[in-house]
């Protein structure tokens, strides 16, 4: 079944309508891709604005990235956006990896630098490579002119931005080098977003905020996850976590995220992004709750 669809997301952005998206990752063997394939057409009823698939670390997922993202788009005939990072790539491979995507259809890109490689703890390019996300925003805004390109924004500063101010002035030249809207990484307390809106628009960065939210399935996995992105965890939520079987984590993880996206929408932001690591039933819990609050 394939429904073409002929909207670039900046421009769904601009119909003013808050729009929903869903982040998969490339699966490890042809297992996980059954799985992650059903998880995209349990969710397609729901008609995701549309979907994005990340681009492993190292370079190492780009066969994969592409396969995937293409069973998606030709299977399921979702608006794909795939990830691409710097790490391991040098500015010919990158744009050898762009004019593959732009050949299979694809007309957004998720822009990122990547992070360094396990055990360090400054990212180096390649000899050849790209330093920053913005240098890769550049080359595909000036080869590519006609893509769509979102970026990563930081509500909680990134790990190793040395204040938020001086990771704001980054993110700004990232924008002016071209990019259409910003996903951020995940939080949990929504003044956090609201506050990261205002000052990305006290920066000069005007371009839509999309919210990332994940789901938590477990307090272990939400640990682990605050550690590494440097993320607050509200001690509500924490606490539920605590309080709840195994079994229940995921459904307090669902409606805690729940809860997020229906005061985002209220205060305004332009749509919501699910972290739903291939998995259905907290993102199907998500959509169904929300289409209960519009019912
Ligand atoms: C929505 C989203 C999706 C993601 N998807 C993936 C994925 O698919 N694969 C993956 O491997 N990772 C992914 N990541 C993680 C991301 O790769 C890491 O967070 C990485 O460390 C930063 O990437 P970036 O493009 O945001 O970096 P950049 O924007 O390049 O920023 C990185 C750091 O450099 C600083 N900086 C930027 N520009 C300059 C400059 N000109 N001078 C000095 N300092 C500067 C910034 O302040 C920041 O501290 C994702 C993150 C987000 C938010």
């Amino acid at each position: 079944m394939y429904m073409s669809i002929g909207r670039s997301i900046k421009e769904r952005f601009e119909q003013g309508k808050p729009l929903f998206s869903v982040e998969f990752f490339p699966p490890k063997d042809d297992a996980g891709g059954e799985r992650m394939l059903k998880t995209a057409s349990q969710i397609q009823p729901h008609q995701p604005d549309f979907v994005s698939i990340t681009y492993g670390a190292g370079g190492g997922t780009r066969a994969t990235t592409m396969r995937y993202a293409r069973l998606l788009k030709e299977e399921h005939g979702f608006e794909v956006m795939p990830h691409l990072t710097c790490v391991g790539h040098t500015r010919d491979d990158l744009l050898e990896i762009l004019e593959e995507f732009a050949q299979a259809g694809f007309r957004n890109v998720m822009a990122l630098r990547g992070d360094p490689p396990k055990g360090e703890t400054t990212f180096k390019p390649v000899p050849g490579g790209l330093s920053y996300g913005s240098d890769l925003v550049a080359l595909i805004r000036e080869n590519f002119p006609d893509f769509g390109i979102g970026v990563g924004g930081y509500p909680e500063k990134h790990p190793e931005a040395k204040d938020m101010d001086s990771d704001l002035d980054h993110l700004k030249i990232k924008v002016d080098a071209g990019a259409d809207f910003i996903t951020t990484q995940l939080f949990f307390d929504n003044p956090v977003y609201f506050d990261f809106v205002s000052r990305c628009r006290n920066h000069g960065i005007e371009i839509p905020v999309l919210p990332g939210l994940l789901p938590v399935l477990s307090i272990g996995q939400v640990r682990r996850f605050c550690t590494m992105c440097e993320a607050g965890l509200p001690s509500a939520l924490e606490q539920s976590l605590e309080a709840a079987s195994d079994d229940e984590q995921p459904v307090v993880g669902a409606d805690w995220a729940l809860h997020q996206t229906k005061e985002l929408l209220a205060g305004g932001a332009p749509g919501y992004h699910l972290y739903a690591l291939n998995k259905s039933a907290s993102t199907l819990r998500i959509l169904e709750g929300l289409q209960a609050n519009r019912g």
